[in-house]
């Protein structure tokens, strides 16, 4: 089941070109020195592309910053005839929220596929919900992007842009700018690994976007092999376990990915990974009605997370039209987190409102598909029920 951890597929290299922004520092550099330039060339363009996010081959011609001969490497090497794109995502359409605190960005991958990005603003504090795969295999039933099945893996270069969209967006309405991101939107992150911690590492550049690596959660349906991997590779990044049911039986259900990795393999490596970070993880919970929300499903969670520093994310179910469910009322959600206290476990209760009533993950997609075949128009902002 699902796609081999590690796996990048690269629909921009079909064609000989790669985009620019596939590309980590140390890479460009490469590119730009083979080519006979001082090393100095590429922190120019690499802090035009990610930092001053410059989205045209016209953009970095004019920059004021370049000497003349970056400049004609860009005029040689980018677009027709050269070696290299700065392929942009499109904006198909665009909602905000009617407490105006969540934006939710719909964009067109080159391909045609589209993907949301979501952009969160409580209290001054930015978090962008980035999209790591088109679709997603792992098939859990409440979820409008495992409904829709997997598609394709998103290059580094369309995980890194969705970012600089958010970033633009923040700045064009006078925003402090990102802090914080989440691997939450379509797809398991830990499927599309390499292309995954490939993007981190270049928004996390200090000649580029300069994003702070312990801000930056990937959250997991819970593959072990990309787990593990990132305890070996020391990845620094907070880790999010996607679990929604505390015994086998029950998490299947819901879980597909629970068959393949029991939970006891699951909760091995969420040792390992508090035990090698020193830090704790956070588990999600999204509760639904009569199914994972009673006080013994609380209390098994509890017993399941004995000894492992955790804090718990419940997240009330947003409806989706392939899964016969319903959110679990404030009067339970709040039971179930009393009971998680007793057992010594912190959590969060997630507000319903702006992105978590209306814009669950793919469930913008999945409605604008239904409802509207994708145009290629920019849609203006609308409001949504919050
Ligand atoms: N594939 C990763 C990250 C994307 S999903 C993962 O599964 O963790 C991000 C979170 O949204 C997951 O915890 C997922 O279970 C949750 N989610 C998906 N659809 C949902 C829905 N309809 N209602 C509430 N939570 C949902
Ligand atoms: Fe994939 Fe995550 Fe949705 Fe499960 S919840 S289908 S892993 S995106």
């Amino acid at each position: 089941m699902g796609t081999p951890v590690g796996n990048v597929s690269s629909p921009d290299s079909a064609g000989g070109e790669r985009s620019l922004l596939d590309l980590s520092f140390p890479e460009l550099e490469q590119e730009l020195v083979a080519d006979g330039l001082r090393p100095i060339h590429a922190q120019t363009l690499f802090r035009a592309i990610h930092h001053d996010l410059a989205t045209t081959k016209e953009a970095l011609e004019a920059h004021p910053g370049f000497l003349p001969p970056l400049r004609r490497w860009v005029g040689g090497q980018i677009g027709t005839g050269g070696r290299f794109t700065l392929p942009q995502l499109e904006v198909v359409s665009e909602v905000l929220s009617s407490d105006g605190l969540t934006r939710k960005l719909l964009l067109r991958l080159a391909d045609g596929q589209v993907v949301e990005t979501v952009l969160m603003g409580f209290s001054g504090r930015h978090t962008a919900c980035l999209s790591t795969q088109a679709g997603c295999a792992m098939g859990c039933v409440f979820c409008a992007t495992g409904q829709m099945g997997f598609v394709r893996n998103l290059t580094p270069g369309e995980i890194v842009s969705q970012v600089h969209r958010a970033q633009s967006a923040l700045r064009a309405s006078g925003g402090t700018g990102l802090r914080n991101l989440v691997l939450m939107g379509m797809g398991e992150p830990l499927n599309n690994y390499d292309a995954v911690m490939a993007a981190l590492e270049c928004v996390c550049d200090s000649r580029g976007l300069n994003l702070g690596s312990s801000r930056i959660t990937i959250s997991t349906v819970g593959v072990v092999p990309g787990i593990l991997r990132m305890v070996a590779e020391r990845r620094p990044y907070p880790l999010a376990v996607s679990l929604h049911g505390s015994t086998d039986a029950e998490r299947s259900a819901l879980v597909p990915a629970g068959r393949r990795w029991p939970l006891d393999e699951l909760m091995d490596a969420c040792r390992e990974y508090t035990t090698a970070t020193e830090g704790r993880i956070f588990f999600e919970w999204t509760l639904i009605a009569g199914r994972n929300d009673s006080p013994e499903h609380a209390a098994r969670l509890g017993a399941l997370l004995r000894g492992i520093p955790s804090h718990v994310n419940l997240i009330p179910l947003n409806p989706t039209q392939g899964f016969d469910g319903t959110a679990t009322q404030g009067g339970a959600a709040k039971r179930f987190q009393e009971v998680l206290k007793e057992a010594g476990i912190p959590s969060t209760l997630r507000q319903r409102r702006g992105i978590d009533v209306a814009a669950g993950c793919g469930q913008l997609r999945a409605e604008r598909t239904r409802t509207d075949p994708v145009t290629n128009s920019t849609r203006s902002p609308r409001s949504v029920s919050s």
